[in-house]
């Protein structure tokens, strides 16, 4: 039997990981990490738990009692989470978001592994590397704030942020000129992106916006991408998302959020395993429930 296939057997040994969200039932987290535990033949298995925002510290007082050995935190809880915990890493810390939780006999530690998901799928578009680059992000939640660390860790040159509420784009580029590195930080108005894409290389949707057919806006000005351009949306559904589609068809080099959401669960998954997973699995496991 080949690696990929083998089943997944729960016995009294294993051990319990999952995440918390909600809602929480579009999560494709299960597929990835389930797919990967069974190639590897590793004796855990990974739920889904729909907790509610009122009964966070429950859940996270259920980890304690049941000993599961981490958790995925996801929308609405990743700032919650925080004073639950604790610890947090440095970059959790500076992001001031919690995805991953770690439980080494009963101390309960918090990560954040977005912002390594972010770079490996920059790099997938990028091998060259970033450093110099000036890129244009739209969004300042959660999401965003990875992206800008990991642009800044990247040593890009300049990054333009443009939000919808323009306030919380200056929440972020104020915050994140505290954080080591050289980065130029420039907010945009929202009616300015048109003039951030001519001025960008790189471009980062971190909004829904664009994701279905169903959301007309697009989150960039299309007509002005070119070949030289490379677009990064973090939104990622079964197929391209409309923005990808559009800055393919202008010929510029682009990808949705799929390697990101692959590169965080890896980074999860070294963190509660200590090995390093099957991308080709986790990848297959996450289109297996997309076709
Ligand atoms: P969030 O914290 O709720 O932030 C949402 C962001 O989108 C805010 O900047 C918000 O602007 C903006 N926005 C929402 N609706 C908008 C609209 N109609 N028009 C303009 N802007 C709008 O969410 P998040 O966690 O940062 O997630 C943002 C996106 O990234 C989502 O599509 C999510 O699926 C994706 N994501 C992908 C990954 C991955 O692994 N690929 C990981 C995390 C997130 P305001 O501040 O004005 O509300």
């Amino acid at each position: 039997m080949k690696d990929r296939e083998r089943q997944l057997v729960i016995t009294a040994h294993t051990r319990l990981l999952g995440i918390f969200g909600y809602p929480v039932g579009h999560s494709l987290s299960p597929q990835i990490h389930n797919a990967a535990l069974a190639a590897q033949g590793l004796d855990y298995v990974y739920l889904a738990f729909e907790v509610v925002p009122e009964q966070l510290p429950q859940a996270i007082g259920g980890m304690r009692a049941l000993s599961m050995r981490g958790a995925n935190i996801t929308i609405p809880h990743k700032e919650a989470v925080i004073p639950l915990l604790d610890g947090v890493d440095a970059a959790a810390q500076r992001v001031g978001a919690v995805n991953t939780v770690v439980n080494d006999r009963g101390l309960l530690v918090g990560y954040n592994t977005d912002v390594g998901g972010f770079q490996q799928a920059l790099r997938a578009l990028c091998p060259k590397g970033v450093e110099g680059e000036v890129c244009l992000l739209l969004g300042a939640g959660g999401a965003a704030r990875a992206v800008v660390a990991g642009l800044m860790e990247e040593k890009v040159q300049r990054i333009y942020i443009a939000n919808r509420t323009t306030s919380r784009a200056v929440a972020l580029s104020e915050s994140a000129k505290t954080w080591a590195g050289d980065t130029e930080l420039v907010v945009l108005p929202w009616e300015a992106v048109r003039e951030g894409v001519s001025k960008a290389r790189i471009l980062i949707n971190a909004t829904p916006l664009g994701l279905t057919t169903a959301v007309k806006e697009l989150p960039f000005p299309v007509d002005i991408l070119h070949s030289n351009h490379v677009v990064l949306d973090l939104a990622y559904g079964a197929e391209d998302t409309q923005l990808v589609k559009a800055a393919k068809a202008r010929g510029a080099l682009a990808a949705d959020g799929k390697e990101m959401l692959i590169g965080q669960a890896a980074g999860s998954y070294r963190l509660w395993t200590g090995i390093d997973p099957p991308l080709d699995v986790m990848r297959d496991g996450l289109m297996s429930r997309q076709g």
